[in-house]
């Protein structure tokens, strides 16, 4: 097969396969951006093959950073561009299930394209369009097949990451897995133990983000591999469930963990211990507790205004986007609207700080303030005060005055 228009990010790499070429070695674009080429799909990153080793990568171009040297990959930097330049390589020793610390460099495109997970990303395509096509990946793609290149087992073991890999594919591209693939990862899943749950992890995630969502999630409970998914082990009917809500997109990877906590159905003193055995980051552990947080809320009730103030936009639009998916209507520029409105959206909006009310009320500093502050912050909010100076410095004058009535030492 030969590609006659190659898209735009091709082209522009073409000048660095031709210098090589001309110095006597093979170049081809390898991996996603092939595959997505011929799936007419956009491409991300142009990856780059090649039997030179990096020492010969790095004497060809001017300006080069070693960032996996030791996995035979040299960053090129070119017309504003980056690429990785990855030498022809294989993984002859695994150990552990693993994807090894150590490769060898080798000359054949063959060896490299063997030791690829699937066959539909095992296509290497020339500077003049033409793919190369080893082990029919072609008409797997045109067969929307997920095959493992050669004998699935032995790949499974190699590094069994690829089952989650696998899975992930099943999400983003709608594709089946075939029947000695889909097999070989139900009786091997278990070797996903021995992979870092970070790796695991960006897979899962892409999972979850993929338009064929259900599907894979149906694939990720029959081929079992959630069992070895940090905390999912009890809840594989839970995960089927998953696979029946509308195929709608999440917007993003916290609105993915809000909705699997939903139908998980955790509570929320629950939500941080999972998302740490995840490993997710403290950011995004934050943003979800929230998310998580005013989804059941929002599933009892309306917002309140206090309720749009305490969650602020990001988790609004998170929370909103996520009612189709359990039967209720979002309405996010009602909503938004709301919020806009509000008197204020944070405490620095206040008419008056800690400053102003230290000079009125002639007090030592102490946590009087923080708690003043907040009693005129939620008073705002609820459009009990206006958000002036003077009806402010009224307020909590009363509100003193009232506190050390009921409570006659505090200060
Ligand atoms: P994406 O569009 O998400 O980047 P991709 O297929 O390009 O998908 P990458 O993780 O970028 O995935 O890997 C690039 C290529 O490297 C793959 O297409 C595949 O050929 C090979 N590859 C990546 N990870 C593995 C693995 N664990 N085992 C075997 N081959 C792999
Ligand atoms: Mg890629």
């Amino acid at each position: 097969m030969k590609l006659n228009n190659l898209p735009e990010a091709f082209v522009q790499a073409t000048p660095l396969l031709q210098k090589i070429e001309e110095a006597g070695f093979e170049a081809y674009f390898v991996g996603g951006s092939v595959r997505d080429t011929i799936l007419n799909q956009p491409i991300h990153d142009v990856d780059i093959a090649t039997s030179a080793f990096p020492a010969e990568v790095k004497a060809l171009f001017p300006r080069t950073i070693d960032i996996g040297i030791e996995h035979g990959t040299v960053l090129v930097l070119w017309a504003q561009e980056q690429y990785e330049i990855t030498t022809f390589r294989t993984e002859a020793a695994y150990q552990d299930f693993r994807r090894p610390d150590k490769v060898d460099f080798v000359r054949s495109l063959q060896e490299d394209l063997k030791r690829r997970d699937f066959t539909i990303n095992a296509l290497a395509l020339q500077k003049d369009g033409q793919i190369i096509d080893l082990f029919d990946g072609l008409a797997d793609l045109d067969n929307q097949v997920l095959r493992a290149v050669g004998n699935p087992q032995e790949r499974f073991h190699e590094d069994a990451l690829r089952m989650m890999r696998g899975v992930r594919f099943v999400s983003q591209l709608g594709f089946e897995l075939e029947a000695r693939t889909f097999l070989a990862i139900q009786e091997n899943h278990a070797l996903l133990a021995k992979i870092s749950v970070e790796r695991v992890m960006i897979e899962f995630v892409k999972m979850l983000l993929g338009t064929h969502r259900n599907q894979a999630l149906k694939a990720f409970v029959a081929t079992e591999c959630y069992q070895y998914c940090p905390g999912l082990r009890p809840y594989g009917e839970a995960l089927l469930r998953m696979a029946d809500l509308p195929a709608l997109p999440l917007i993003k990877e916290e609105a993915a963990w809000v909705l699997l906590l939903d139908q998980l159905h955790l509570n929320a003193h629950e939500v941080r211990p999972f998302l740490k055995a995840w490993k997710c980051s403290n950011a995004c552990i934050r943003q979800v507790q929230a998310g998580y947080q005013f989804l059941l809320m929002r599933k009892a009730s309306d917002w309140t205004d206090s309720a749009l103030y305490q969650a602020g936009m990001t988790t609004i639009e998170l929370v909103e986007s996520l009612l189709p998916f359990i039967g209720q209507d979002g309405c996010l520029n009602d909503v938004e609207a709301r919020y806009q409105a509000l008197p204020i959206h944070q405490l620095q909006d206040l008419a008056v700080n800690g400053r102003d009310l230290l000079q009125a009320f002639d007090r030592p500093s102490g946590p009087w303030l923080k708690d003043v502050l907040q009693q005129l912050e939620a008073s705002v909010v609820k459009r009990n005060i206006a958000n002036q100076q003077e009806a402010l410095l009224l307020f909590a004058q009363a509100y003193l005055e009232h506190a050390e009535k009921s409570q006659p030492k505090a200060k």
